[in-house]
């Protein structure tokens, strides 16, 4: 697509893209490259390269820390950082449960969360599903049970990504059971996870990483000053986060990062003595992807623009959540048929910097692809599955 950039903002692009040119450290962008996982350390030291810059919470109201920026801005900002292949902000703290705290919360919990969760001083968790309660997460059970001048929490939550690096957890729990409809009876509360009776134990993803986590909750002590807004308003706001959450999911700039390697991996690759560039079904299949892309890219800006003037990400982030999981698996699956065979071969200690490229691996990258292809499977289900995306587009968009 075509934005007609002012003079300034193509000075701005040229600001952004030196910046990532300068500071964004070698080391971990040969990971990101290479398909290695980053450590907590990586994240949190690139995190505080963009907060230094100023630049950590570009959705942020300014009084706050946010860049004031104006959608154009944010969506060259989004261009860059995927075209350097550098890592977005871990979404839990500045993306999802920020904006809560600076909506919903108290001015004490302003104070004492929003400095270090923009400084990456805090790294939070999501808290929401349990065994049992993910698109129905109206029925969860976690309890907890007001004592006093604190609240005993019991149950356990799942699928929690990144759980094991995290300071603190937002939860979904359920301070009220003798209500007429589920939705009410739920509260919004932060958890410090070392507290006593928090227990991670991890879930290993079908491509054989440690990415999600169980918690466990026992007969954990919270004060009642984590209870974020009122008691009983927990679905309400967990419902707002939920929508920035999808929004974020989108992923367009990302996905034409990878079209763009996918473009240069065509190329260079040799299907059985027949270059891949001169296959008419996979370039039609590429250029379908990137029309998708394309169109996808406008609801985006659109979604922005509205942000942008103060209206929070309506049931439209279901479109770009279904949209965009459905272009990132397409990518998926044409990065696989481009590998061909070499996407085959488990050789799990090439996914260090150093390994050297060698004949099971093709040019490096093949086998990536079916790590990638594999873990991403989860697209289409995290953050509310795309069935249930489809319901809340027909019923709030359509109408029907
Ligand atoms: C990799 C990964 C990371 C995640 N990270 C987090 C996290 O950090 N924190 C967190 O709280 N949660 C997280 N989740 C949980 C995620 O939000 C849930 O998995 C998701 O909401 C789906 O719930 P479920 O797994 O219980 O599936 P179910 O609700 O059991 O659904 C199973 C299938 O049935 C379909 N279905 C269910 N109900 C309907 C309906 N009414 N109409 C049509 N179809 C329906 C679903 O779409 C799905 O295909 C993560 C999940 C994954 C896979």
């Amino acid at each position: 697509m075509h934005v007609n950039l002012t003079d300034d903002e193509l000075a701005f692009q040229e600001e952004v893209r030196t910046f990532f040119r300068e500071q964004y450290p070698a080391d971990i962008r040969a990971k990101q490259d290479n398909g290695v996982q980053l450590t907590r350390e990586d994240y949190v030291r690139w995190q505080k390269i963009l907060h230094q810059r100023g630049w950590a919470a570009i959705n942020w109201p300014v009084e706050y820390g946010g860049t004031g920026w104006t959608p154009v801005q944010k969506y060259l900002f989004e261009n860059e950082i995927a075209m350097a292949n550098a890592p977005d902000m871990v979404p839990f703290g500045v993306k999802m449960v920020a904006p809560i705290i600076y909506t919903f919360g108290s001015e004490e919990q302003k104070k004492r969360f929003l400095p270090d969760t923009l400084a990456s001083n805090i790294w939070w968790c999501q808290g929401y599903s349990e065994p049992g309660s993910g698109s129905d997460l109206a029925s969860l059970k976690t309890r907890a049970d007001r004592a006093g001048d604190h609240y005993v929490i019991n149950g356990t939550k799942t699928w929690t990504t990144l759980g094991h690096f995290a300071d603190w957890i937002f939860c979904l729990v359920r301070t009220n059971s003798d209500v007429a409809r589920r939705q009410e009876g739920i509260s919004f509360v932060l958890v410090d996870m070392q507290t006593p009776g928090v227990t991670v134990r991890p879930i290993i993803t079908i491509e054989g990483e440690r990415e999600v986590n169980e918690v466990h909750f026992e007969n954990v002590k919270v004060p009642v000053e984590n209870l974020v807004g009122e008691e009983g308003k927990g679905w309400t706001y967990g419902k707002l986060l939920l929508q920035h959450e999808r929004t974020n999911i989108a992923g367009v700039a990302r996905s034409k990062y990878r079209l763009s390697k996918l473009r240069e991996i065509m190329a260079q690759s040799v299907h059985g003595g027949t270059p891949l560039a001169e296959n008419k079904n996979f370039a039609r299949k590429l250029a379908a992807v990137e029309i998708d892309l394309q169109a996808l890219e406008f609801t985006e800006l659109r979604t922005l623009a509205a942000v942008a003037v103060g209206k929070a990400p309506g049931p439209e982030s279901s479109i770009l959540k279904i949209k965009g999981t459905e272009i990132q698996q397409a990518l998926d699956t044409l990065f696989m048929e481009a590998a061909g065979y070499y996407a085959l071969p488990n050789l799990p200690q090439q996914f260090t910097a150093e390994y050297p490229v060698d004949e099971r691996t093709g040019f490096g990258s093949e086998t990536l692809s079916a790590l990638r292809y594999f873990n991403n499977r989860k697209a289409s289900i995290y953050g509310g599955s795309n069935e249930i995306q489809k319901n809340i587009v027909s019923k709030h968009v359509l109408g029907l």
